[in-house]
């Protein structure tokens, strides 16, 4: 999958996925205005341009990166594993992709629902499968999905 910035400063290749995940963290929501809609690439993530890339650490797990011209959010990094939750929006296909699953459902605000069905994570559930993934990565280095947020 290809995606670009606003601007065209930055191009992003990345493996064809179909899932795109939602997440309502607070993080998130302050970040983009709005809950987050991101597929999880993993680690072999082709970036373009990284000199026009600004990355902000945004927890002890996990850095956003963003276009220092025009803005556009491009990626989450999950520190331990080095993968890439990149917004769907920057992809220019949108064919065939679905949203599959939300996190940080419990810190949705009342003002806007999502009518898709999807599986759902609550704040709890989503920091305890942070926390067993960071310990996991630690003890067996390298490689894998890790989940968003942060
Ligand atoms: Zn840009
Ligand atoms: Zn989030």
């Amino acid at each position: 999958m290809k995606g670009k910035c606003l601007c065209g400063s930055v191009t992003i290749v990345a493996p064809s996925r179909r899932q795109v995940g939602g997440c309502h963290c607070d993080a998130c929501r302050r970040w983009g205005g709005g809950p987050a809609f991101a597929i999880e690439c993993g680690s072999d993530v082709e970036i373009h341009g990284r000199e026009h890339v600004e990355s902000y650490r945004s927890s002890d797990w996990a850095e956003r990166g963003f276009c220092r011209r025009c803005g556009t959010h491009l990626y989450y990094r999950y520190l331990p594993r080095s993968t890439y939750a990149i917004p769907a929006g920057i992809f220019g296909d949108v064919e065939g992709l679905e949203l599959s699953h939300q996190l940080f459902i419990d810190r949705k605000p009342p003002y806007y629902a999502l009518a898709n069905e999807t599986a759902t994570l609550s704040h709890d559930e989503a920091m305890s499968a942070i926390r067993k993934d960071r310990a996991d990565a630690a003890a067996e280095p390298k490689q894998g999905d890790g989940p968003g947020a942060g």
